[in-house]
């Protein structure tokens, strides 16, 4: 069953920083990939808008060859990509000055809807903001996009939002998160709220605990100058890891709808218990013989910049009070997986005796590698020799299921820019939501500054410190396998 293209009207797309790592490497195949997919009309344009000096032609080349290392999908026949490059242009422009802003505006059109990327330094943003309105190019119509990261703590989210309401309503602002694109977290969604099945069970009285991984098994590589500005918390937490909590804790909305959806997940924030010192562990990683231990990769060898974090997170409503919500995330794990695993607490009373030992239900939520949905169910083993128990997965292939063209499914930047186009905010985060986010991790960050505390050290390739381990030991439970 080959999945449904709507295609979506005539659109101008800008993007600032079009030259930029992001537009290379995500934005620009995202892009091919729906125009390959005929999502994309003819009538699309994408104008590319950044501060170094070249033509249209120039920023093609430099566009294909994005493309030809990035694009990983076979079925984009490599005679579309002509047909896809007619429609880019690109204009020099600076974010600071006046130069390219006429050339922008004369480059538009009237009529079809108005995407502004804003794929560079949140620093840029306002300047952005305020030129596309000093130049009379963006309308009440006109969308932006921004991506992460949205502030380093509360003050600075709020001067971000602060800068954008000047000049766009909030119904004008889409703040990517891209993990909200994927497509098993979208599921996630039909999961709980398309089946009788699990909602009656997703509560305090029948969830044991939560637990959320983003496992990276890369370091910093060359990033080290951004990343040691930022650490595990800022990076992943309060975006990523804070997103994917939302979602599976939120109320059911009372519809798909972006207002309803956000309002839900703003409760959870709102709802989560202000975090306690012994709830959060903080890790750095160290080199090997093979490779470069973090301090080493960064300007600053003293860095207290943590590559890993691990949380204990409590939610004081009346769904969730008493399940605990463990997350962690970190670079030069084990293996780059990540997942939502929902614990299901243990059968009330066993009826097969206590040599059958301990089983539990687990769903499982993979959202890399291998997207997916997984429930462990226990049966009896097959075979004479009494009642065995024995743990099986239920997997939801969705090759199996609906079809082998059913796992091509798009990206999530693809679902996210098409969305832009289309107007649909459901999936981009709300000005408030981000700065509840800040509110909660903030104290935190400003503790650790205050103590002046030093990030535990771990193994590159393991699981992370032991402490993390600790963290639900200490509570009798274990953290999942990180493997691929
Ligand atoms: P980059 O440094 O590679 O590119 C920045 C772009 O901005 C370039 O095209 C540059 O010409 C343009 N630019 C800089 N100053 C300008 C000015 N004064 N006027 C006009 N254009 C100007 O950055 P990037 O990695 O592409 O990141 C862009 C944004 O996306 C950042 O906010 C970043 O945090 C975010 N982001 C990047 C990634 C990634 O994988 N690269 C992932 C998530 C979020």
């Amino acid at each position: 069953m080959a999945s449904r293209v709507i295609p979506v009207g005539p659109f101008d797309l800008v993007i600032f920083g079009g030259t930029g790592d992001l537009a290379r490497r995500k934005i620009l195949p995202a892009l091919f990939r729906r125009f390959c997919a005929g999502q994309m009309c003819g009538d699309a344009r994408i104008i590319s808008a950044a501060r170094a000096e070249m033509d249209s032609a120039a920023y093609r080349d430099f566009a294909r060859s994005a493309i030809l290392e990035f694009d990983d999908n076979d079925a984009c026949a490599a005679d579309n990509l002509e047909g896809f490059l007619e429609q880019l242009s690109y204009i020099t422009l600076d974010a600071r000055g006046d130069t390219g802003w006429p050339a922008l505006k004369g480059a538009l059109r009237e009529g079809p809807v108005q995407a502004f990327y804003f794929s560079v330094g949140p620093g840029l943003f306002g300047d952005l903001a305020e030129r596309l309105h000093k130049y009379g190019i963006a309308g009440p119509e006109s969308r932006i996009v921004v991506e992460k990261p949205f502030g380093r703590d509360l003050a600075s989210a709020q001067a971000l939002n602060k800068g954008l309401a000047q000049h766009f309503d909030e119904n004008q602002i889409y703040r990517i998160d891209h993990y909200l694109g994927k497509e098993t977290v979208q599921n996630l969604m039909a999961i709980r709220f398309g089946n009788t099945l699990f909602e009656p069970l997703w509560n305090a009285q029948y969830v044991d605990h939560i637990q959320i991984t983003v496992a990276e098994s890369v370091g910093v590589g060359t990033r080290g100058g951004y990343y040691d500005k930022s650490g595990a918390m800022r990076d992943m937490m309060q975006n990523h890891l804070m997103q994917l909590l939302c979602l599976i804790a939120m109320e059911p909305p009372a519809k798909f709808d972006p207002a309803a959806v956000r309002d839900e997940k703003l409760k959870v924030i709102r709802a989560l218990d202000p975090l306690e010192p012994e709830d959060v562990v903080r890790g750095q990683y160290e080199g090997t013989d093979e490779r470069p231990g973090y301090c080493d990769q960064v300007e600053n060898h003293d860095t207290r910049t943590e590559t890993f974090i691990a949380i204990k997170a409590r939610i004081g409503n009346w769904r969730w009070a008493g399940t605990p919500f463990y997350m962690r995330t970190g670079k030069r794990l084990k293996a780059r997986a990540s997942e939502i695993a929902v614990v299901f607490k243990d059968a009330p009373h066993s009826i097969f005796g206590a040599t059958t030992g301990r089983h539990r239900n687990i769903l499982t939520i993979r959202l890399q590698p291998n997207e997916g949905i997984e429930l462990g169910v226990t049966i009896k083993e097959p075979g004479p020799g009494g009642m065995r128990l024995v743990d099986v997965p239920l997997d939801m292939s969705f090759a199996e299921a609906l079809g082998p063209d059913s796992g091509d499914f798009p990206d999530a930047y693809e679902r996210l820019i098409m969305d832009v186009v289309r107007g649909d905010q459901t999936l981009f985060m709300r000005g408030d939501e981000v700065e509840a986010a800040w509110e909660w991790v903030d104290p935190i960050i400003e503790a650790w500054q205050e103590a002046d505390s030093a990030p535990i050290l771990y193994d590159s390739g393991s699981s992370g410190p032991d402490d993390a381990l600790r963290l639900m030991h200490k509570d009798g439970r274990r953290w999942r396998e990180i493997k691929t």
